[in-house]
């Protein structure tokens, strides 16, 4: 069976999200990949680190899916956009490797954290993936840009127990410049939540000259603020470690001229978030 010929051959080993990650499921079978998508015994995985500190309570393992429907100009893994990028990997074996770390996890109040690329473009994939963490006792987190949330049941929300959800942009036509889409999928999906009680991490990535308009950041603020579902906004300074995957890519890169923002243009941007009453980390 194919699945198991992938699992013998692709042995998932943690590793950095930034190594630059080309074709690695690309020998999948297109009628394969679709199974896979369709009922989310397969994922395609971008790599697994573990000891992460930052990407929710605790430490955690982190899981980067690939797949992404958007391109932000500043998307410092380019390499996770196309599907067959990433090691084609059974949820058996996702679960098996989750497993190892269970008591660590638990020992350093961490859990499981799926990021990406975006991972609601294999929600399947990951709403098991979530289950089987729970199952073993393991605290779940999704980093997502929400654009998919509707993919997501009620029921496949139980298993989820934070989402934190990238906000890039609060003007619509600026989002879409900086994205390709629209916003207002990830706002509804924020509202859901919020009517929901499920909390929301809220993420947001400052790039001098492109996301640092106070008067925008305050739009996100307002919103966020409103929901009272959204327990802390990490504010995210820029860096160009992504940048030579877009030129190894061969793709555009607009953003080779900008320096991360300084410790200055953090603080005004943090204090806009706490002004409308959230906390920033
Ligand atoms: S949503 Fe995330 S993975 Fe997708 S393009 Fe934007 S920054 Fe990159």
């Amino acid at each position: 069976m194919h699945e198991n010929k992938v699992t013998r051959e692709a042995p998932l080993e943690a590793t950095s999200p930034f190594v630059l990650r080309v074709d690695l499921g690309k020998d999948v079978p297109e009628t394969d990949v679709r199974t896979a998508l369709g009922n989310g015994d397969m994922g395609f995985l971008h790599s697994f680190t573990t000891g992460s500190a930052v990407d929710g309570p605790g430490v955690r393992v982190v899981a980067w899916t690939t797949g992404c429907m958007w391109r932000c100009r500043y998307c410092h893994n380019p390499d996770t956009w196309t599907l067959s990028n990433g090691i084609p990997v059974s949820i058996a074996k996702a679960a098996e490797e989750l497993g190892k770390y269970r008591h660590g996890l638990k020992i350093m109040s961490g859990g499981l954290t799926i990021s990406g690329g975006e991972p609601l473009m294999q929600h399947r994939f990951v709403v098991k993936l979530m289950r089987a963490a729970r199952e073993m006792g393991i605290h779940t987190t999704i980093e997502t840009n929400g654009f998919y949330g509707a993919r997501l049941t009620d029921e496949d929300l139980e298993a989820i127990d934070l989402v934190m959800l990238g906000i890039k942009i609060w003007d619509p036509e600026r989002h879409k410049q900086l994205t390709g889409e629209e916003i207002d999928p990830t706002l509804a999906f924020a509202r859901r939540l919020a009517a929901g009680r499920r909390p929301i991490w809220v993420r947001f990535v400052l790039v001098p000259g492109l996301t640092d308009d106070l008067e925008d950041i305050a739009g996100i603020a307002r919103f966020a603020a409103e929901l009272g579902n959204v327990e802390r906004v990490d504010v995210l300074p820029f860096h160009q470690l992504g940048r030579f995957k877009w030129e190894r890519l061969g793709l555009q890169y607009t953003l080779g001229e900008v320096d991360p923002p300084s410790a200055e243009v953090m603080e005004q941007a943090c204090s806009v978030f706490r002004e409308a009453g959230l906390n920033t980390f």
